[in-house]
């Protein structure tokens, strides 16, 4: 196993170059990097300050605004503005579907397992491309303050994000022209931020409890010998500063007495006092009243009616932190330090209350919203082999994965994973009554397993007749501490299964290894647009496969213009696949589906609805 570390112009090894620390958040956005003095600094480029708003703005004329001048047109131009993006990050509709209405723009509904789409004018974006604007802002920031490319990147994700969020937060990186040398946990970084988790001889559970604009989660974590495990996480994903912020905009209501639907009308005046809101609630770190007006509205409060406002919001959040200790069967006792995240943390009645509840004093000497991406940058600087003082762990130089639909590479052990490690996830078929699936293991960066180097193929055979969608294969890559990787797939309904073994790094040279390395980045934007069309393609060809089996099966329960209608959409959709124009493909596949939802819905057969389920393998 090697430590990979290389220099884009020679592919040889480059300890200079400037690899930053990225924290990709919800309502802002951050890079940080270690400055030749060797500390973590937060990048302010040219004076735009530092937080960059998580906010992306598409004008008439097809132009594009990311962060602070974004976020002025969530009053003027909300359709076109889109914020919170993570939410939406690896996630299927299904998964979004209960708070749909918190978006203000378009979120395609196309009833399906597939992940989201989002419409802006007629084009389709999806949540990968949409934080891949906001890297490339980020990318760029540091580019201009620094004076030096930035290509080299460490990104946070939150402790409780799934495999798949993850992989699109790792895509996103690519497509901002980013190599993603590691995707690390927000608590992990902040810990290290402190200087936590540095020394490998120390052993210690810490609680890292963020608040954020939108999103609250606490984590429990127990480091040994320099690793990171995540022993609980707990929290609400809709409880945060945004909630203070609306409690004293009502409490304004209130002591106006403005007419609460008549002020919702009037969505420019709301949107000025809900930013009112906010300045009066960040004025309470350094003062005790706020006391403003806009027009003739007071927008008068003070501290201890804020505190006694929100009281509720942060008891809850001390509910999850029992929750979390309970699952992680740590009694507070156990708990070393406290580690504050988020800019919501500066409000006191929150400092104060977790430092009740943990029984010791909190850590917040560090600014609670860069905390995440200052860690990072160290983080970065340790995967650089910068820090003599710290170990590198063996990781696997190269990701592994599996070949899917349309020749794609679906990582499962992303390259820099720590060694051991195991990791899985489940496949279907794509064919009516399929009986063999072929598995095909990949080594490499690239999106197209022809790009790969084949590690093995092999066939799970005797899987049991079921329609398109229904057997759920398991497929689990575990990697040992001398590099073999072992493959196995399990399909769980009947327990068929098969296994094989090989050895990633036999027969390669770690000349090789860098030369794919760097090919890859070379070809990172293209790689991604062919994957984001061939994945158009599979949708549309499954679509055009489900819906005429569809139509063949239940033809006696449509009428005769239906049908024929339904033909010329598909028609339409077979039309687009031979094009190159995903947006196209999209917009036919949503035709497709709003015109037959209703049948489907009429028949209350599900086979649409089951045949989208879940990444096919061939
Ligand atoms: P996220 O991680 O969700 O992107 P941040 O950590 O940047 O969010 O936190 C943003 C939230 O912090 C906003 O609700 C903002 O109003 C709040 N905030 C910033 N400064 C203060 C302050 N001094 N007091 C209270 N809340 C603050
Ligand atoms: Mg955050």
């Amino acid at each position: 196993m090697a430590k990979i570390s290389i220099n884009l112009a020679t592919g040889s090894l480059q300890k200079e170059e400037i690899i930053v620390g990225i924290d990709l958040g919800t309502t802002n956005s951050l890079v940080a990097f270690i400055d030749p003095d060797k500390q973590p600094k937060v990048i302010n480029d040219a004076g735009k300050g530092v937080l960059v708003p998580s906010i992306v703005h598409f004008g008439t004329a097809g132009e594009i605004t990311v962060g602070n001048d974004a976020k002025n047109f969530l009053i003027t131009d909300p359709q076109n503005t889109i914020f919170s993006v993570k939410r939406l990050l690896g996630r299927s509709y299904q998964d979004i579907a209960n708070y749909k209405d918190f978006f203000s723009y378009k979120v395609i509904d196309d009833n399906s397992e597939s992940l989201v789409k989002i419409k802006v004018g007629d084009q389709f974006y999806t949540p990968i491309e949409l934080s891949g604007l906001i890297l490339k802002e980020l990318k760029e920031r540091a580019e201009h303050a620094l004076k030096t490319p930035v290509n080299r990147a460490v990104i946070t994700v939150p402790a409780y994000f799934n495999d798949s969020q993850r992989q699109a937060t790792r895509d996103a990186g690519k497509l901002a022209g980013l190599d993603v040398l590691r995707i690390v946990n927000e608590p992990t970084a902040a810990s290290l931020a402190y200087g936590i988790g540095l020394n490998p001889e120390e052993t210690k559970t810490i609680a890292v409890y963020d608040l954020g604009g939108g999103t609250f989660d606490v984590s429990i974590l127990q480091i040994q010998n320099g690793i990171f495990e995540v022993l609980a996480t707990n929290g609400d994903t809709f409880l945060g500063g945004d909630d203070f912020d609306r409690a004293i905009l009502d409490y304004w209501i209130d002591t106006n007495q403005l007419k609460r639907d008549v002020l919702l009308q009037n969505y420019e005046l709301a949107q000025q006092l809900r930013l009112k809101a906010e300045e009066a609630k960040i004025s309470f770190t350094h003062q005790s009243l706020f006391n403003e007006h806009i027009g003739d509205i007071w927008c008068t409060i003070d501290r201890n009616t804020f505190e006694t406002l929100i009281l509720p919001k942060v008891k809850q959040t001390i509910e999850c932190c029992k929750n979390a200790l309970q699952d992680a069967n740590i009694d507070i006792s156990q708990i070393d330090e406290v580690v504050m995240v988020g800019g919501s943390t500066r409000t006191g009645l929150v400092k104060k209350m977790v430092s009740e509840f943990f029984g010791r004093q909190v850590h917040d000497e560090v600014n609670p919203d860069e905390v995440v991406a200052l860690g990072a940058a160290i983080q970065a600087d340790v995967l650089a082999g910068n820090r003599s003082d710290i170990l590198l762990l063996d990781v696997t130089p190269l990701s592994l994965g599996i070949e899917t639909m349309g020749g794609l590479m679906d990582v499962i052990i992303p390259r820099n994973s720590k060694v051991p490690t195991k990791a899985g996830r489940q496949y279907t078929t794509s064919i009516d009554g399929q009986v063999n699936m072929k598995i095909a293991v990949y080594q490499g960066e690239r999106d197209l397993i022809k790009e790969n180097r084949k590690l093995a193929e092999f066939d799970l055979k005797g899987i049991p007749s079921m329609p398109a969608g229904f057997p759920k294969v398991d497929i689990n890559f575990l990697l040992n501490a001398d590099g073999i990787l072992k493959i196995q797939a399990m399909e769980l309904r009947s327990g068929v299964k098969q296994e094989v073994e090989v050895k990633p790094t036999y027969g390669i040279t770690d000349d090789q290894v860098e030369q794919m390395l760097l090919d890859s980045i070379t070809h990172a934007k293209d790689d991604v647009a062919q994957r984001m069309l061939i994945e158009a393609r599979t949708e549309g060809e499954q679509m055009v496969y489900t819906v005429e089996r569809f139509i063949e099966k239940n033809n006696n329960w449509l009428s005769v213009s239906e049908i024929a209608e339904t033909a010329t959409y598909l028609q339409t959709l077979k039309a687009a696949l031979t094009t190159g124009d995903k947006d196209l493909i999209h917009k036919s596949i949503e035709e497709v589906n709003e015109f037959t939802r209703p049948f489907a819905e009429r028949l209350m057969d599900h086979a649409i609805g089951h045949a989208m389920k879940g990444k096919s393998v061939e």
